[in-house]
This record gives structure tokens, sequence and C-alpha cells, in this order.
């Protein structure tokens, strides 16, 4: 499994130039930038109905090696302080910000519909009607989580942390576990520092981001997404290059392939690249872990970007991948459209996934 991982390794690296880069000017517009406000309401989501299966990971061809070059734009007029408060002169005023975040939950919940209605109304569904807690809920717990690919490794340890809680009589109802397993999704969801984590800040002129991962995962989807924002933003942005490197059975040493494209944009431009990202397709479970782990020991990554977490019922693995790598995700993918690409921000993700949301209407 493991060569046929690397094997199939494509790297694009996508080149932003930025035209401009003016205080927040280096923020692209119409991005989601919702931090949660607020505490965030302290009840289960009901159990949901059967969850829908997975889709299995998308299956495209191997592409081929395509280089790209952008048509240089004409700068664009600079902007005004109020123009980078509204970048659409024309649309009614943005709402308050409260009204703003309680928004992007609501449109973060409604693209994870799969994993709470999977991982996360099975979790819930064991506390319900439960006064008393006892470890063997907590064994079905860690059931639920081993199959929802929150992987070995990362069940074992917020196991071990609720049953150490368990012993010294803190959770003594299932609020308090269920309030216990959002404190370690936060805990585990907020790795990094916060300069390497959230969206791209693209301040160095130019900005170049590497984005690496095997073949179907969602790279060429997610970059044209990140380049329509940033073209939105006024920034120019240049596609550089992409590549598939592909095995042959002369097993070639695809990831010394992926140092030396490093290498050689380092050399072009110090600073290069400032980031390096890599994408994983979110129902490849365990599998997306293994490649994370491979790419992490050739390169130096600054963020994940988790694509197709709209087509999981699990969705455990962003708690894997943050936990046993201690790589930030910085974007989800929660389907096909540019604007389907969300900034990744661990309050807002966990409340959208372990908080109440309209669509939890319940079965009664
Ligand atoms: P690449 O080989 O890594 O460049 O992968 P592609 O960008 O070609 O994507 C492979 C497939 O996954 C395409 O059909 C995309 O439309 C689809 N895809 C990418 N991101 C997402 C996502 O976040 N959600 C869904 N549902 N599909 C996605």
């Amino acid at each position: 499994m493991t060569t046929a991982v690397i094997v199939r390794v494509i790297v694009v690296v996508l080149g932003a130039l930025l035209a401009l880069g003016r205080g927040n000017r280096d923020k692209p517009s119409g991005q989601l930038q919702a931090p949660s406000e607020g505490a965030a309401p302290r009840s289960l989501p009901p159990a949901a109905g059967k969850a829908k299966r997975d889709e299995g990971p998308a299956s495209t061809p191997a592409q081929q090696a395509a280089t790209v070059r952008a048509k240089p734009t004409p700068p664009p007029p600079r902007p005004t302080p109020a123009d980078v408060a509204e970048p659409a002169k024309a649309s009614p005023p943005p709402p308050p910000a409260s009204v703003r975040a309680k928004k992007d939950v609501a449109g973060l919940r409604k693209g994870l519909a799969l994993a709470r209605g999977g991982f996360i109304a099975k979790l819930s569904a064991l506390f319900q009607g439960k006064k008393e807690i006892d470890p063997a809920i907590l064994e079905q717990v860690e059931e639920v989580m081993l199959s929802s690919d929150v992987g070995p490794k990362t069940t074992k340890a917020i196991l071990a942390r609720l049953r150490d809680s368990l012993a010294k009589n803190e959770l003594r109802d299932s609020d308090a576990v269920w309030d216990a397993l959002r404190a370690e999704a936060q805990r585990i969801l907020s790795v990094g520092d916060s300069a390497k984590s959230g969206p791209l800040r693209a301040t160095a002129k130019p900005t170049v981001v590497l984005m690496v991962g095997v073949n179907g995962v969602g790279k060429t989807t997610t970059i044209g997404k990140l380049a329509t924002r940033y073209h939105a933003a006024g920034k120019k942005v240049m596609l550089g290059a992409g590549d598939t490197f592909r095995g042959l059975h002369t097993k070639l040493p695809l990831m010394d392939e992926i140092k030396k494209v490093r290498k050689t944009i380092a050399k072009a431009l110090d600073g290069a690249p400032h980031e390096t990202l890599l994408v994983l397709d979110a129902t490849t479970g365990q599998n997306a872990l293994q490649q994370a782990i491979q790419f992490k020991e050739a390169l130096d990554l600054t963020g994940v970007v988790l694509t197709k977490l709209d087509g999981t019922a699990k969705g455990g693995i962003v708690l894997g991948v943050c936990d046993e790598l201690g790589i930030p995700v910085r974007y989800v993918g929660l389907g096909e459209r540019a604007e389907d690409l969300r900034e990744f921000h661990a309050d807002e993700f966990v409340e959208a996934l372990f908080g109440r949301g309209e669509d939890d209407v319940v079965a009664a």
C-alpha cells in the first residue's frame, strides 16, 4: 500500500504573485472569517437515523504533467479602506460579526451533515437517556471512534484521559462526558502556532505555495478554489507548474523527487515555498493518515487541506491527522464549488460537529 501511495504522487506548485500587500488587503475578500463567539451550547445532538455509507475515494485518471501560465492581469486599482472592509460595493452591508459567525457555523454544519449523522450521532446515541456513566460506556465510545477513522493512537490517548477523569469522579453525567469529548477535540484541533494555522496569510511577495498529495485527493480542485479566492481579492495568481510522478516497476524514489522540487523552488526564491500544504481526502480514512506520515517525513509541511469531508459519515480522520502529525488543518473541502473550501478554525469546527443545530429536529 505504501508504495502505491508514493508512486501516485502529484506535485503542483501554486505561486501566488501578490500585487498588493497593504494592511488586510492580504485577506481575500469573500473569505468566511467566522471566529465562533461566546460559549457554545452544551447539549448533545440527537442520535440521527442511519448514516449514509461513505463514498469511496474519488478515482480520477492519472493526470498528465501540465504547466499552466496564467495571463498576467493588470494591477487592480489601489483599494481604499472601505473597499477592504466591503469588497462588493453594490451588495448590502455585511451582517454584524455575531450573525456572520452563527451563519458560518450553520453552513459548516450543513457541509458536515454526513459526519454529524454518522460519527457524532453514534457517539451521542451512547448517552441518550443515561444518567449514570460507567466504564462500559467508554468502551463503546472507543469503538465508535475507531470505526470513525479517529485512529488507534489518538483514540487511545483520548480514552485514557476520559478514564482518568471518570476515576476522579469528574464525569458524573452524559453532559460532562460530552463536554470532555468536545474539549479533547478542541485541544487536538488547535495544533500549530497562530502564524501557521488558519487561512494562508500570503504576506510575502510573491508568496509561493507548494501543494502536494497523491492522485485524486482534490489538489487541482483546491488550487482552483484558492486561486479564485485570491483573484477575487485582486491578487495576481500564477499556477506555476504541475507534474505527475508515476511508479514503474523500477521503484523510483518518488519522495526524493518531491524533495528535489522543493529544493528547486527554494533555490529560485529565498524563503520559498512559504507554505507547503498536503491535500488529503477525508473519505480515505486511515489511508490518508499513512500518506500524511510519509509526506511529513519528506517535507516541512505547514498545513493540511482535508477535502471531501462532505462525503464521509466518519470524519474522525480530522482528529487523527492533527493529533498524530501535529500539523494544523488549514482548510476543509465540503464540496466541489469554489465556495465549498472553508477556512479551518478549531472552535467553529468543534461547534459545528458537536453543537446543537437546526438539523437536530428529532427523532423522538
Ligand atoms: P487531484 O488528482 O488531487 O488534482 O484531484 P482533483 O482535484 O482532480 O479531484 C478529484 C475529484 O474529487 C474531483 O471529482 C473533484 O471534483 C472531487 N473533489 C475535490 N474536492 C472535493 C470536495 O471537497 N468535496 C467533494 N465532494 N468532491 C471533491
